[in-house]
């Protein structure tokens, strides 16, 4: 594998992608569901839940809309500290909601306590909150925030978007009372992408049944009607559920505690080295994430450069995002990636250092 330190599409494991190579089975067979039933049910460990996870034939954004769309009728406030935020800000009002924006700098992250005083200003159905804001590398205090909002304002929903941290930090989806999870499977599950999933709680479900509008194809009550049956309303991406299968059993294989762990130790290396080097994070030192470090690029260095460097060894990096283009650069440590990856990386950009 030459490994990619770009955060999605990841590094899949030769296994995960042969598995897609097998035969096509219809998705109204015993067999097919028998597999769908096994994947939801390993899907649904990993997010620590009970209740139910859905798996969408497209990527996590179409899941940002099914939560908008199901689970909101007017109001909601959208927690923004990043492009993915703002991206989820976005498609609430696309669909016709009254979003508020609770707005903090790129950089820094939500606090319970701005969280608590919106909250207290006004009544919200729903709240928005990107978990790990992959454009600065911020990973908010999600089991804080969701323990304000059932202090606060316990009616409101919890929509959370855990795109690039689910399987690589913890989200315990039913012990902190988050009601709509939504992750894509192309950054830590370390599948290709087109496969999303959405933990979701039975009151989402209730909710869900009071709001107009909620279209076919996003209806989270007809993809219910079909995940009782082990099936879906429209035709699943097959090929990627067969490669879900796999790849579940050797997250479980690893551990998902493990898995939790190497996740942490990784980022835990890249800072060090980058302090080491007299760089900083761009993100609040209090709040980094697990799966991508954001460094700034305080030696001004041509990060199209230095990935060219990079590429010609067999690895890649992620310029900033957006604005932060060249301010910053991001190194995804997630999924396959192992700490092994991170010292050849961090030796390979050490030797760009010296060129
Ligand atoms: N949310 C976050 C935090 C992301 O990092 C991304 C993609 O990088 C998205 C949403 C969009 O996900 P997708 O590309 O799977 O639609």
């Amino acid at each position: 594998m030459s490994p990619l330190f770009v955060p999605g599409p990841v590094d899949v494991a030769p296994e995960v992608l042969a598995a897609q190579a097998k035969p096509m089975l219809p998705h109204r067979s015993k067999e097919f569901e028998t597999i769908f039933h096994r994947a939801e049910g390993k899907v649904r460990k990993l997010f620590f839940t009970e209740s139910r996870v859905f798996l969408g034939t497209h990527s996590g954004t179409g899941m940002q809309e099914t939560g908008i769309r199901c689970l909101v009728q007017e109001s909601v406030l959208s927690c923004i500290n990043g492009a993915f935020s703002q991206r989820f800000y976005d498609v609430a009002t696309l669909n016709g909601k009254q979003a508020d924006k609770l707005e903090v700098t790129w950089g820094q992250a939500i606090t319970p306590d701005l969280l608590a005083d919106a909250l207290k200003k006004k009544k919200y159905e729903a709240v928005t909150i990107v978990h790990n804001e992959t454009s600065t590398g911020v990973m908010n205090p999600l089991k804080e925030l969701a323990a304000v909002v059932h202090e606060v304002s316990p009616e409101t929903l919890i929509l959370v978007d855990a795109v690039s941290s689910f399987s690589g930090a913890r989200i315990e989806v039913d012990a902190w009372g988050l009601d709509f999870v939504l992750s894509s499977s192309q950054k830590a599950m370390a599948l290709p992408p087109g496969l999303s999933f959405a933990a979701t709680a039975d009151r989402a479900l209730e909710k869900a049944e009071k709001v107009d509008n909620r279209g076919w194809y996003f209806d989270l009550l007809r993809l219910e009607k079909h995940r009782i049956k082990n099936s879906t309303p429209m035709t699943p991406v097959v090929p990627l559920i067969y490669a879900l299968d796999v790849q579940t059993d050797r997250i479980f294989e690893e551990g998902i505690e493990k898995r939790f762990e190497r996740h942490a130790a990784m980022a835990k290396r890249m800072m060090e080295w980058a302090g080491e080097q007299g760089m900083k994070p761009f993100a609040d030192e209090n709040h980094l994430s697990m799966t991508v470090s954001a460094i700034e690029n305080s030696h001004g260095w041509d990060i199209g450069e230095l990935n060219n460097f990079l590429i010609q060894r067999g690895m890649r990096i992620a310029n900033g995002y957006g604005v932060l283009k060249g301010k910053t650069y991001r190194i995804a440590h997630m999924g396959e990636i192992q700490m092994e990856d991170i010292e050849n990386l961090i030796s390979a950009i050490e030797e760009f250092m010296g060129s």
